[in-house]
């Protein structure tokens, strides 16, 4: 655990100038530590970040020099790999490293910690679970914060909340890997799939990572899990706190929280009550918005929270996102969906008739596209591939629907609006990262709804 005090009068280090390592720097020495900044980038690439930056913040770029062994501890930035040759070099000199979201913690004096992780929907559940902690907390006359990965650094929102407020967080497998002493007071796992395993150097790592958001919760916190995820099931057995389980499958038995007849049912403790769920295509935002509903259940939130914040949840943006609506027809923008699960998770939301065109590809992530094919010959029309994955996507998908090679996003949407009739969904939901054609997969969501407005 970091303890602030261990460490006073010694030199931070910060390894990463990313976003949650500038948020790291600055909290740091806003609180009287001298700051190293080390970033193995070049300093022109560097630079623009710095402006802002308190001066007492020493910087190093270019790569990390043995100035990063007159240091007392260490802060990892969550994108780097945790075998770089820096951190071995740190443990040999017996530094200690810390994740940022631990030295957020340790400033903060947050009454309540809620930890959200999983898979796929961590953006999504954590969006939903803020809006019912802000809902519950104003009536209390407290607040709630959001921050983790979904882009708010811990380190920048942390150290705002007061005895009183909660603080909802979102964490991947990688703020978690370096993690050593979460203890949640509500905490998740949505589900489990291979992901980042590249990262984490197998499943068993990634697993071992999701597992650390309630491996240090004391026994009356709550640890909310996915019945239907065999993964889920098993390390709910490892939990020490108490476990809540959600089903969009089954009903009652052992279950806090399932789906029945177009509503929600909740029941943990004295409470049992059923809530219409937001408005949301599929299944898996029904298994958010129970996960959510069931953490802040458990942090004081009410039936009445549930409600209202369901009642007015539009979803996140590039996520199954209504775009425009056009003569009858829905362009929707998934650009989120940077996998292959997640394009299967969107097929399934919209399947129904066959009246999707679907715009995939992008930066191929090495998986198999194959998964798709059941789902595109029940409901696609037609596939516009685009981005350098096209003929790999082309060729693996083969014979499920008739597909076109449009190269862009703007040709892919010219040819489907040309073609289209009443009724028909023109989804980018691309299945690929962005990088090859776009900044990130924001900017490629953000062309996409660009270009719909503009279709006459
Ligand atoms: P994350 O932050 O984990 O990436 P998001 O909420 O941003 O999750 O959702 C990303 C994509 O993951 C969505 O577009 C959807 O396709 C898929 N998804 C969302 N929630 C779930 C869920 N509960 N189970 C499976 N897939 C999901």
């Amino acid at each position: 655990m970091f303890r602030p005090s261990e460490f006073k009068g010694e030199r931070a280090l910060v390894i990463g100038a990313g976003r949650s390592g500038l948020a790291a720097a600055r909290l740091l020495a806003g609180k009287g530590f001298r700051v190293l900044l080390s970033d193995s980038a070049p300093i022109k690439d560097l630079k623009p970040k710095f402006k802002g930056l308190p001066g007492s913040v020493e910087i190093e770029a270019g790569g990390h020099s043995d100035r990063i062994l007159s240091c007392g501890f260490a802060v990892k930035s969550p994108g780097l790999p945790s075998h770089a040759p820096v951190f071995k070099k740190l443990k040999s000199a017996g530094i200690p490293v810390f994740s940022e979201i631990e030295v957020a913690l340790a400033f903060s004096k947050a009454g309540k910690v809620l930890a959200v992780t999983g898979t796929n929907g961590k953006t999504t559940t954590t969006e939903l679970l803020g809006l019912l902690m802000k809902s519950a907390a104003k009536r209390r006359g407290s607040r709630a914060f959001v921050c983790g990965n979904l882009g708010v650094p811990a380190a920048l929102t942390a150290p705002e909340a007061g005895p009183k407020d909660a603080l909802v967080m979102e964490l991947s497998s990688y703020q978690l890997e370096d993690s050593t002493a979460l203890s949640p007071d509500a905490a998740c796992v949505l589900n489990i799939t291979p992901d980042h395993l590249d990262h984490h150097g197998g499943l068993s790592a990634y697993v071992a990572a999701k597992a650390k958001v309630f491996a240090g919760q004391r026994k009356s916190a709550a640890c909310v899990f996915n019945y239907e995820d065999a993964a889920c099931r098993r390390l709910a057995r490892r939990c020490p706190s108490r476990t809540l389980f959600f089903s969009s499958v089954g009903r009652g038995g052992k279950l806090n929280a399932w789906a029945e007849d177009g509503r929600l049912a909740f029941r943990t403790g004295s409470l049992s009550f059923t809530v219409e769920p937001p408005r949301l295509p599929g299944r898996h935002n029904l298994e958010n918005a129970m996960c959510a509903g069931l953490m802040a259940l458990s942090c004081g939130a009410g039936p009445a929270d549930l409600r209202e914040v369901f009642a007015a949840f539009e979803g996140v943006e590039h996520r199954i996102e209504t775009a425009r609506v056009l003569r009858g027809v829905t362009y929707i923008n998934d650009s989120k969906a940077t996998n292959v699960d997640s394009t299967a998770t969107a097929l399934r939301a919209l399947a129904g008739k066959k009246n999707i065109w679907l715009i995939l590809g992008g930066l191929d992530k090495g998986v198999p596209y194959a998964p798709l094919k059941p789902l595109i010959k029940a409901s696609v029309k037609k596939v516009l591939t685009i981005g350098r994955a096209a003929p790999l996507i082309e060729r693996q998908l083969r014979g499920a629907a008739p597909m076109e090679r449009t190269v862009t996003l703007e040709a892919a949407l010219k040819k489907a609006s040309a073609a289209v009739r009443t009724g028909d969904i023109v989804l980018l939901s691309p299945a690929c990262a962005s990088f090859d054609q776009f900044r990130d997969f924001e900017h490629r969501g953000a062309e996409f709804k660009r270009l719909a407005g503009r279709l006459k």
